[in-house]
């Protein structure tokens, strides 16, 4: 990938985080879907600036993860190449999703289950960030602007759910989609460019009998009535974040 062609990606990706008519040309013609664990799908066409008559979630059905969400994860690492530093050591390396084993101290009993940035509708990251690099998008995806970054890690400390992560080393084959930089916090971003050309998160298509993604503010989407029906925890309910991500079975 040359660099021009990174630069222009990087561009386009600028130009969508505004939501403004630039986001227009990016997204024109493109069908956004939205689908259950069965594949279930309905669409509308995407000819418009990102606004807030959507939120975008989903929910973990834990139980249904028969590895836990390793699958998930390595679905995330390949789609946007992070996880690979050669010279790290583990724990320099960055993570945009990890699997997080719970074990109950009394009975022993433990899970595991995936655990990304959870999108909170308040988000601790953007409050912190001294220069806007931290940002939710209209329709409630939390995201980083590289180019606003200065690498203070700031949100890496107030994440209540060590979501983020910094880009120790320099980066090489960069998925044009995904434009990283070192120096920089990132962390999950839905696969905003994904859901925005008409395509299910990595993940989700990792796991299609284990997680719903959807609109939680359309009651009649399959993710809001399921949620409705067996409910949906979040992590750290007790902060009163509102996360976007939700789990069942933990
Ligand atoms: S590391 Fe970047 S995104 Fe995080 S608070 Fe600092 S400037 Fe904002």
């Amino acid at each position: 990938m040359s660099q021009n062609r990174v630069d222009e990606y990087r561009r386009k990706f600028v130009m969508a985080l505004g939501g403004t008519a630039a986001a227009v040309t990016v997204a024109q013609g493109f069908i956004l879907r939205e689908a259950n664990a069965a594949g279930e799908v309905s669409s509308r066409p995407l000819d418009k600036a990102v606004t807030s008559d959507k939120r975008w979630g989903m929910l973990i059905d834990v139980t249904k993860l028969t590895d836990g969400g390793a699958g998930m994860v390595e679905a995330c690492k390949k789609e946007h190449g992070w996880g690979n530093e050669a010279d790290s050591d583990e724990a320099q390396k960055t993570h945009w999703a990890r699997v997080v084993k719970v074990t109950d101290k009394l009975t022993k009993n433990s899970f595991s289950l995936p655990v990304m940035c959870q999108h909170c509708e308040q988000p601790p990251c953007v409050d912190v960030c001294p220069t806007g690099a931290s940002m939710k998008r209209a329709d409630g995806i939390v995201q980083v602007n590289k180019h606003l970054c200065i690498g203070c890690r700031y949100c890496m400390m107030a994440c209540p759910y060590k979501a983020r992560s910094f880009v120790h080393e320099a980066l090489h084959d960069q998925k044009p989609y995904s434009p990283r930089g070192m120096g920089t916090v990132e962390a999950c971003n839905m696969c905003i460019h994904r859901i925005d050309n008409g395509q299910l998160p990595a993940c989700v298509e990792a796991a299609p009998d284990a997680v719903i993604f959807g609109d939680l503010n359309d009651p009649n989407s399959t993710l809001s009535k399921t949620l409705k029906d067996i409910g949906g925890k979040q992590i750290r309910a007790d902060l009163n974040l509102n996360t976007g991500v939700r789990y069942h079975g933990i």
